[in-house]
């Protein structure tokens, strides 16, 4: 690969029409403007937020309901079968 795409691709320059940018190399592309983007184009690395401690502890509690809800879920799915299976074996008693 030759310098210039090099620096293009790593985010010195634009990926698209090449112009300088802000003299930052991230490792990745980026564009001058949203008219040289590709469609759909997204910074793969998005600049981390800065969170306070209960914004932390409300994302955290967030995260365990939601892994909670989503435990039940797949209980709830595995419990469905097992009660048709036991419904079969008590129908297979009968007989
Ligand atoms: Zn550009």
């Amino acid at each position: 690969m030759g310098e210039i795409a090099e620096a293009m691709s790593n985010g010195l320059f634009c990926a698209c029409c090449g112009v300088m940018l802000d003299g930052e190399e991230p490792g990745y592309p980026r564009y001058c403007t949203r008219q040289c983007e590709p469609p759909g184009h997204r910074d793969p690395i998005k600049p981390t937020k800065q969170r306070t401690e209960a914004q932390r502890n409300k994302r955290r509690e967030r995260n365990r309901r939601y892994r909670a809800r989503k435990a039940a879920r797949a209980e709830a799915a595995r419990a469905v079968p097992r009660a048709v299976d036991d419904e079969i074996d008590a129908l297979e008693e009968e007989e």
